[in-house]
């Protein structure tokens, strides 16, 4: 049974928060260049009659964000869509909910009409107890819903870059969000069971194409040469995962070049070469752990693709470091205040701070990189400076009402990193 002011009353509570718009559902797709084309996602109405009925722990915010939905025009990106191309880039994408999830009955809080739209639909309670949704507007460059596959989001975000390393830039794709929100399933692509399938992700997607364009007649000429690099960095230490996690040495020489020391640099020929050393590398990121997923989601992953001459001194051309992000969760949970884990999660958020502020210096083209703030910063240092840089953030979002506070923080970030840089196209 719904009262039949409620739409209206959602309208009004749109809220005001900085950048973020106060629209009204049927005017979010207004004002932007990209094509509308007004289609309906067939699962909408099938879902109501699905998991509509009664029972549902939250079955009042799930029929008012149901009832919100039904406003909203739907554009998904499509394969067809043309790309543009950004020097920072960032993205949103949500991830379906999973099987536990459904079988929580938990609600999907999170909708994505497309054209770089993705609303929130928080449900909040006043003092006399009158539940409502806080709907929230967010702007991305794109947003990808449940639906995407990882081959959309890759021709979106990560192959733009792939191209402009063949043009010398030093090309960054990020993912970041809470954990289990979809980052190494982006990445990584999927896991099945224990071993993870890296030919799905998008460093597979990314090394496949690494190699058709060194095989492009219009890059033969430069005589180009892959190499391959694959670290994490956890509590702030550099650890090599192509050479037996060993722990290496971040410098930083009087020109203020920033060197790991005895970094493994691998020389691959074939994209399948580069799947191998990922895999090798992935399973020696978590051996040796209980909780597998728990202390990768501490650690950042860094893959880096390195094109260099075929000359005498191997004169790096180009570099594209992919980066699986550790959690952004705060240590709030209860379970978790020891020493080491607090310790971790300064690290952490200190790291991602760092991150932040570093994009948005590049967005703003600043002479001063706070990249000493933090180890992942110095050693991506490279990727902050200078006409040639290109960066990419992929946001990711988990669907249900139980994450909606992480949820709203990985926005709010992405929102920030993105501030600066809205019409800051690239220059070539
Ligand atoms: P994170 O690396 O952010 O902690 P994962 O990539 O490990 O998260 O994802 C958590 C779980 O959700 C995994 O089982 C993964 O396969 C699944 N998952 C994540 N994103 C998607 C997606 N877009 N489609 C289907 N399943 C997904
Ligand atoms: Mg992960």
């Amino acid at each position: 049974v719904k009262e039949n002011d409620e739409p209206e009353k959602m309208t009004a509570s749109l809220k005001f928060q900085g950048r973020r718009k106060s629209v009204a559902p049927k005017d979010l797709n207004k004002g932007n260049k990209r094509q509308s084309c007004a289609i309906k996602p067939p699962d909408v109405k099938m879902k109501k009659g699905k998991f509509g009925e009664a029972h549902r722990p939250n079955q009042k915010f799930y029929e008012m964000i149901q009832d919100f939905r039904e406003t909203l025009e739907i554009t998904p990106v499509s394969a067809a869509e043309q790309i543009e191309s950004h020097k920072i880039c960032v993205c949103v994408r949500k991830r379906p909910l999973n099987k536990q999830e459904i079988n929580r009955k938990e609600i999907d809080v999170v909708s994505v009409p497309g054209m770089g739209v993705l609303l929130v639909h928080e449900p909040k309670q006043k003092v006399d107890l009158t539940k409502y949704l806080d709907n929230q507007v967010f702007h991305f460059d794109y947003s990808f819903d449940e639906g995407s596959t990882n081959d959309l989001v890759y021709k979106f975000t990560a192959k733009p870059l792939v191209q402009s390393i063949f043009e010398g830039c030093v090309a960054t794709c990020f993912a970041y969000g809470q954990t289990g929100s979809g980052k190494t399933h982006t990445m990584g692509g999927d896991f099945t069971g224990k071993q993870q399938n890296s030919s799905k992700g998008i460093y597979a997607l990314a090394s496949q194409d690494v190699f058709s364009y060194l095989n492009h007649r219009r890059y033969t000429n430069l005589d180009l040469s892959v190499f391959v690099s694959f670290f994490e960095i956890y509590n702030g230490k550099v650890y090599d995962l192509l050479n037996n996690k060993s722990k290496l040495r971040v410098l930083e020489d009087d020109r203020q070049q920033v060197q790991v020391v005895g970094l493994e640099e691998v020389y691959v020929t074939t994209a399948d070469d580069v799947i191998k050393m990922i895999q090798a590398g992935s399973s020696c990121r978590t051996s040796g752990q209980t909780s597998a997923n728990a202390n990768s989601s501490r650690s950042h992953a860094i893959l880096q693709i390195v094109l260099r001459r075929n000359d005498r001194a191997s004169t790096l051309y180009g570099k594209f470091s992919l980066v699986d992000l550790a959690g952004n969760e705060r240590g709030t949970d209860v379970s978790s205040n020891d020493r080491s884990t607090l310790v971790e999660t300064a690290e952490i958020n200190r790291s991602l701070l760092a991150l932040k502020e570093c994009i948005r210096s590049l967005g703003k083209n600043s002479d001063h990189i706070p990249f000493r703030m933090s180890t992942l910063t110095k050693v991506l240092r490279d990727s902050f400076i200078g006409e040639k840089s290109r960066t990419c953030m992929i946001a990711m979002v988990s669907p249900g009402m139980s994450s909606c506070e992480y949820t709203m923080n990985t926005l709010r970030y992405a929102d920030r990193v993105k501030e600066l840089s809205g019409n800051s196209k690239a220059s070539e």
